[in-house]
């Protein structure tokens, strides 16, 4: 049901009607912000078309038949839901490694069939290989029987390099008339134009913060206070807000602010001892772990300094740290100059993508510090 897809009101007005007109196009871009549900809109609209008993003048999955229960769980032949898989481990055994790859794959993707809004970390998965859009082509070359439209969902489009792609454009120009092809992007612009201009493109927004409340309250039953503060601080992702839950939040933040501070006292000795103290403590724990942790603070930070720019600019209706006013005011009247404060802002945008290449964490955060002086100082 459509109510399983959280706010994008628009979205789904779009896809109901074209569900309702039977005008849905060869192939769909969900495009828009991480977190805002592009593929639980897509998994979503798989099942509507493939429920045997639809609601709402078949604009609806009914969520009880096998179908959709069998989509649910990512068990339907008429589904396939196609993801980045793991590179060549050069380090380790290709047995030892295919079969650790193969547990963690399973685990994602039931962590996935769960709940939608589930983001997939699979370590070393940073591409879609041309390997698995050859595979698809040959599915989809084979008949179907007993599902009323095929549906293809490549989760993250974008991490088709160039070659896969290519490959994959083919597919595209060949619509068959019984497949429906959905692409998801948080990173639409990486999509080779070609790939782009041929798909049905839908914007997702990011979610209202009303939104992310309501649903963190239904769906994870939290106080409502509590729901309204991340909701706040998950800046339209609901995938956001629900790493979230379960830290102690406002301690984490004290400590970035302190990062901050610190990293601006011009004392390299304060800085490292920031950075290990921005780290996460835990000498356990996948590099996985660590690396979301460190990008929740950063995250944070982020936040933090956009506090500071609003305020800067007179925009503090903006504000979301209204509990930290006074530390922002005092930040401002040091460093409240907007162009530096965007540039801050820049360098911390750019570790965050430096985390996610798999680097050491401990370089990225201290040579942060190093360009948070250069930009603010
Ligand atoms: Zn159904």
């Amino acid at each position: 049901m459509w109510s399983n897809v959280i706010g994008e009101a628009r979205v789904k007005h779009i896809l109901t009607s074209a569900l309702e007109h039977g005008k849905l196009p060869s192939a769909y871009l969900f495009a828009g912000p991480e977190g805002t549900g592009k593929d639980a809109a897509a998994i979503e609209l798989a099942k509507a078309i493939n429920c045997l008993n639809p609601r709402n003048n078949g604009t609806e999955a009914c969520d009880e038949c096998a179908s959709c229960s069998a989509i649910s769980s990512f068990t339907s032949p008429a589904v396939t839901f196609v993801h980045a898989l793991p590179g060549k481990d050069n380090d380790r055994e290709e047995s030892e490694q295919k079969e650790e790859d193969l547990t963690v794959i399973r685990e994602q993707r039931a962590a996935k069939a769960a709940d939608p809004y589930f983001n997939l970390e699979i370590p070393r998965a940073t591409s879609i290989k041309i390997g698995q859009v050859r595979e698809l082509r040959l599915a989809l070359s084979r008949s179907l029987a007993g599902s009323k439209r095929r549906v293809v969902i490549i989760s993250e489009a974008d991490m088709m390099n160039a070659q896969s792609q290519n490959a994959f454009l083919k597919t595209l120009e060949e619509p068959h008339a019984d497949t429906l092809i959905i692409l998801t992007s948080s990173n639409a612009t990486r999509l080779l134009p070609t790939v782009h201009s041929r798909c049905q493109e839908i914007r997702f927004e990011p979610l209202l913060v009303d939104e992310i409340a309501q649903a963190l309250q239904e769906r994870e039953e939290l106080p409502e206070a509590q729901a309204a503060f991340l909701a706040r601080l998950a800046a339209g992702s609901y995938s956001r807000a629900r790493q979230m839950i379960g830290e102690n939040v406002q301690q984490m933040r004290d400590e970035i602010v302190n990062f901050l501070r610190m990293g601006l006292s011009r004392s390299r000795k304060n800085a490292t001892v920031e950075v290990d103290r921005f780290l996460p403590r835990s000498a356990g724990g996948s590099y996985l772990e660590k690396r979301q942790a460190v990008e929740q603070r950063l995250m944070l930070l982020t936040l933090w300094l956009r506090d500071a720019l609003a305020l800067a600019t007179k925009a503090e209706h903006e504000i979301i740290n209204l509990d930290q006013k006074e530390a922002l005011v005092r930040f401002v009247s040091r460093f409240g100059d907007p162009q530096r404060i965007i540039v801050a802002i820049g360098c911390i945008d750019r570790a965050m993508q430096l985390t996610r290449l798999q680097l050491q964490l401990r370089p990225v955060m201290l040579s942060l510090i190093v360009d948070l002086e250069a930009a603010l100082l």
